[in-house]
């Protein structure tokens, strides 16, 4: 029977009421998305003991896909791409459908100092449970691939002996802390934050309190003036500054990120003092907690609150409902030019040296781990730090051994004297095992250091290049030199992989994002010559002491 029509009468226009982004603090709970129902029907820390106790003894068939594709990732884990998909299939499949029976794990290092000990423990592991992979990431991570479920147990067993974890290395969490790779030893350093991080990281990871974010929350700190862990594109970042009356603290930056919408983050021109630094933080993360979007994955950043609300109020909320008191007025520290990636041989505050080390564009393998312990034993060397830029520092070199280590870093794959261009780029995980890749990153890198070294062998300043599988920009393509966006370029008709060119974005005193000019793409066959084009037109043009990022401004 069909239903009666209605007869239709005209109504005054009524205001819609306004649909809440799903802020839980103005009572917005409703309606979920798929993710945000996942974590609501179960905390996603939950999910460690089935990995233990379950899945892990009845093998990759037994997992339940709301925790395969959801709740895994609180664990550091996501199913890596299945080969034989090309870039075009990942815009006609489903995430889901270019699942691999194998993970992607993370390691958190939260800006630890690794002894030797340690980094044996993540080559180890990545030598005999990943098929020697352990990439570094640029978010101080070490990154396996080809990961059994069978064999996390066992995996966890081992990094946690080295005091690593993969708890909330992925997810809507609170993801790893990158820490300044020289905190503690810098000679130049404002405060050390080590003992801030440490706080944090004690009182909050795996606390069911910030286990349910509205997104992934990245988190930076640090007391060096070179402002070495890019924080104006981290959710929150504390950064060293001096107030005049009481000395070194923190300032408090929140709001940057990159991917398809990027922001820099705001400054708020505070003082906190190191004790304060987890409290703080807690703040944050509870504002974003409680007022972040939840409706709209794509809006689910703590960037779009701050650009909503503006950096004071922001600053009212933290300090009115959760800090309840106010923060110290203090100008923002000055904003850096120059390197950030301590490569090469530094003095250390006790006489000993610090050395950066520049694998190309963070890829390293479990053996090159293990080799890299070895030597950290026969120099006694105290201890290595991940970077934002997938390098390794070397902390607690005795000055007598360092040539003579460096010899042997260099016969291993790790250059403390690399080439600019070696230096200089980045580049992410891409098609090799992520999902949501279109183009080829890491190999494709490998080949424009080799061939851009041939070409430029004495370049005498340095630019930045950022290698990116798609829009998600994890290897910051918005604030390079010459960031470089995975996507199809049709030639002829056909689509293959190639790049969006973003052109002189920086960090630091001239933070901006790069240009994305229409006409400049490029694929990827073609990119060396577009690269060696760019260059020389930069080289032939630029005036005295002119930058890459100032000329391509112009
Ligand atoms: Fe994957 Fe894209 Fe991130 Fe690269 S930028 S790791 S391709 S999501």
């Amino acid at each position: 029977m069909s239903t009666p029509v209605q007869p239709q009468s005209p109504r005054p226009a009524r205001p819609r009421p306004k649909r809440g982004e799903g802020q839980w603090a103005l009572g917005y709970r409703e309606p979920l998305n798929k993710n945000e129902q996942a974590k609501k029907d179960d905390n996603p820390l939950n999910v460690r003991d089935r990995i233990l106790n379950i899945y892990s003894k009845r093998g990759f068939d037994s997992i339940d896909p709301s925790d395969l594709r959801g709740r895994f990732r609180w664990m550091g884990l996501y199913t890596q791409r299945a080969p034989g998909f090309d870039g075009g299939k990942t815009a006609l499949l489903e995430e889901e459908e270019l699942d691999d029976r194998y993970f992607m794990m993370r390691v958190r290092s939260d800006g630890k100092l690794l002894p030797s000990a340690t980094v044996r423990a993540l080559g180890e592991v990545g030598r005999d449970y990943a098929r020697d992979t352990a990439d570094v990431t640029d978010r101080a991570n070490i990154q396996y691939h080809w990961i059994r479920v069978e064999d996390v147990p066992a995996i966890w067993d081992r990094l946690e002996a080295g005091g690593l974890s993969t708890i909330e290395a992925c997810g809507d969490s609170p993801r790893p802390f990158l820490g300044s790779p020289v905190a503690g030893v810098a000679t130049d350093e404002i405060i050390d934050g080590s003992s801030a991080l440490e706080e944090i990281a004690r009182r909050y990871i795996g606390d069911p309190a910030f286990s349910n974010l509205p997104r992934k929350f990245k988190t930076a700190l640090t007391g060096h003036p070179s402002h070495d862990v890019s924080p104006e594109t981290n959710d929150v970042s504390f950064v060293g500054t001096v107030h005049p009356e009481h000395g070194p603290g923190f300032d408090l930056w929140v709001g940057g990120g990159l991917s398809t919408n990027p922001m820099l983050a705001q400054k708020l021109g505070v003082w906190i003092p190191l004790d304060e630094v987890a409290d703080a933080w807690a703040g944050v993360a509870s504002v974003f907690r409680d007022y972040g979007y939840r409706r709209l994955r794509s809006r689910a950043r703590l960037k779009f609150l701050v650009a909503d609300w503006g950096v004071e109020k922001f600053r009212q909320v933290l300090e009115d409902e959760y800090l309840h008191k106010k923060l110290v007025d203090c100008p923002s520290p000055a904003s850096p030019v120059g390197h950030r990636d301590h490569i090469g041989v530094h003095d250390q505050k006790d006489g000993k040296k610090y050395v950066g080390l520049a694998p190309v564009a963070g890829r390293v393998s479990g053996t090159m781990l293990v080799q890299l312990a070895d030597l950290m034993d026969t120099y006694g060397v105290a201890g290595a730090r991940l970077t934002p830029y997938q390098k390794i520092v070397l902390i607690g070199v005795e000055p007598t051994v360092v040539e003579q280590l460096i010899d042997e870093l260099d016969l291993i794959g790790l250059e403390a004297r690399p080439s600019n261009w070696r230096r200089h780029t980045m580049a992410c995980t891409g098609i090799e095992f992520c999902k949501l890749a279109i183009v080829d990153t890491k190999e494709r890198a490998r080949s424009l250091v080799a061939e851009l070294e041939r070409r430029f062998p004495g370049l005498d300043t340095p630019i930045t290049v950022n290698v990116n599988g798609c829009p998600n920009a994890c290897a910051r393509t918005q604030v390079a030199d010459i960031g470089l966006k995975g996507q199809l370029v049709t030639v002829d008709g056909k689509q293959v992989e190639g790049f969006q060119v973003h052109l002189g974005g920086a960090t630091g005193l001239q933070a901006n994002f790069g240009r994305k000019l229409r006409a400049h793409k490029v694929t990827s066959a073609d990119l060396d010559d577009y690269v060696t084009n760019v260059v020389t037109a930069y080289l032939e043009d630029r005036t005295e002491g002119e930058n890459f990022a100032s000329w391509a401004a112009r």
